[in-house]
């Protein structure tokens, strides 16, 4: 039986953040995954469908190439080649993440992990021993009960990446930044695309401006948007279903060990990732909301330094950035104007829109604004950017609220010209 310090079970980007930071840090770490490294968002999630709006935006930049004086003929796309270039992202990032696995002497175990007791699993046969564990394991896309998900016509977002050629139409059912951001790709291609939202908005977690913003953009693109709207019949030739995730925290023995498991399939962890018992942690997904790949890593690396001793800053769950990726962008932090509205916080709110900016001008990409939250004493309490790069941008922000830098503190950096970047400085200046 091989026995190690730390058994990581996943390999995305929770897991396999966790997994190299422990064997920096010296320990002897094995990590297991039924899949491949890399996860939900290196296989089909983050990475491939950014793959896929690149060509998108690709597609639409061709189509407008008049405007900027080149004429240039038809262009004919080959699904196939868009889809495959997709997978050369994938296996490039991949090959780096096994590279990491060998230098730093992680041992990767592919297969499913299985809990025999608190101090063993088992892979395909192979019994491991850990001191401690980190469960990674990630989250799966819900199903709808009132749809047939055994249909090749009804998806969710993995089955995207088997289409053999360009729907002619599809439905989309949950407008959330992944219905969206398939929304703009397939409707770029010419796609009929019909989307689907049960909430009053789309996007119901940004700010109100923001969704509003990217709900004119869509239906100027000729995209159906229908909100307060529940999927009934569909007519279209595929269904896509992307109305939230559930933790992956069933079929592997956690019942058994006597994990605790709350609401939608999620593992219950302290402020320090630990489960109910001692030695178990979790992180990412399978712990809950925000399912972000970059708040997977963050929590992997929390929880291995807590592991440690190391006594690492606690997570500011208060400022993570959420980005939606289409043209435009959405990048946002912190809260929205109705959060502060309805828990009766002060605020002075200041925007301004990126026709005003020397870079969107210069490169035709004046759609959109910033809009920034700031407390009474001047610090920012959210910021909303939608536009051309805002989810570059929108890290600025994260700095700035992580550290407790004031208003005063970011007018103060000097802002290179001309960027995108210039309109914080901008629209913070109203503030002077
Ligand atoms: C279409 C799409 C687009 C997305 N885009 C973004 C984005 O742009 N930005 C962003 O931040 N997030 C995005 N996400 C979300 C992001 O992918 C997830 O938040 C992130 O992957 C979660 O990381 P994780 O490590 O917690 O779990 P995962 O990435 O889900 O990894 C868990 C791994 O554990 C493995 N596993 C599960 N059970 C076992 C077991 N018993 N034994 C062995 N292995 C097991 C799984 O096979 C998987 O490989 C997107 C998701 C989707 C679906």
């Amino acid at each position: 039986m091989k026995k190690y310090q730390l058994i990581v079970v996943g390999g995305g980007p929770g897991g396999y953040t966790a997994a190299f930071r422990a064997a920096e840090l010296g320990m002897s770490v094995a990590i297991v995954d039924d899949n491949d490294l890399g996860g939900v968002c290196l296989n089909w999630g983050c990475i491939p469908t950014k793959s896929l709006l690149k060509n998108a935006e690709v597609f639409e930049l061709i189509n407008d190439a008049s405007s900027y004086g080149i004429e240039i003929g038809k262009p004919k796309v080959h699904f196939d080649k868009i889809i495959d270039k997709t997978i050369q992202a994938r296996k490039r990032l991949s090959k780096g993440l096994h590279f990491q696995v060998r230098k730093l002497g992680v041992d990767f175990f592919p297969g499913f992990a299985s809990f025999i007791n608190q101090n063993s699993i088992e892979v395909d046969g192979n019994t491991l021993h850990g001191d401690t564990f980190i469960i990674a394991t990630g989250s799966k896309a819900k199903h709808l009960q009132s749809l047939d998900h055994s249909s090749k016509n009804v998806m969710t977002a993995k089955d995207i990446f088997n289409l053999k050629k360009l729907p002619k139409s599809m439905t989309i059912i949950g407008a959330g930044a992944i219905g969206v951001e398939f929304a703009y790709f397939f409707n770029a291609f010419g796609t009929n695309i019909t989307l689907l939202e049960a909430q009053e908005n789309i996007l119901p977690n940004e700010d109100l401006d923001v969704s509003q913003w990217m709900h004119k953009v869509l239906k100027r693109k000729k995209i159906d948007i229908q909100t307060n709207t529940l999927a009934t019949e569909i007519n279209d030739e595929y269904v896509l279903v992307s109305i939230g995730v559930e933790g992956n925290s069933k079929g592997f023995g956690l019942n058994k060990i006597g994990i605790e498991i709350g609401p939608n399939q999620h593992i219950k962890v302290d402020k320090d990732g630990k489960t109910n018992i001692d030695n178990i942690y979790a992180v990412g997904d399978v712990v809950g909301p925000p399912w972000l790949a970059h708040v997977s890593s963050t929590e992997g690396l929390y929880v291995v330094e807590h592991i440690s001793k190391l006594n690492p800053k606690k997570i500011d769950y208060n400022c993570i950035p959420a980005c939606t990726y289409s043209k435009p962008e959405i990048g946002s932090i912190g809260l929205s104007q109705e959060m502060l509205d309805k828990d009766g916080i002060d605020y002075k709110v200041v925007k301004s829109f990126f026709n005003a900016n020397g870079k969107a001008v210069a490169s035709s990409s004046t759609e959109g604004f910033i809009k920034i939250l700031v407390s009474k004493d001047n610090y920012v309490l959210g910021a909303h950017i939608i536009g051309s790069n805002a989810t570059e941008m929108i890290s600025e922000f994260s700095l700035a609220m992580r550290n407790k830098l004031s208003v005063e503190n970011i007018l103060d950096s000097i802002h290179p010209h001309p960027t995108f970047s210039e309109a914080i400085f901008e629209t913070l200046m109203q503030l002077k």
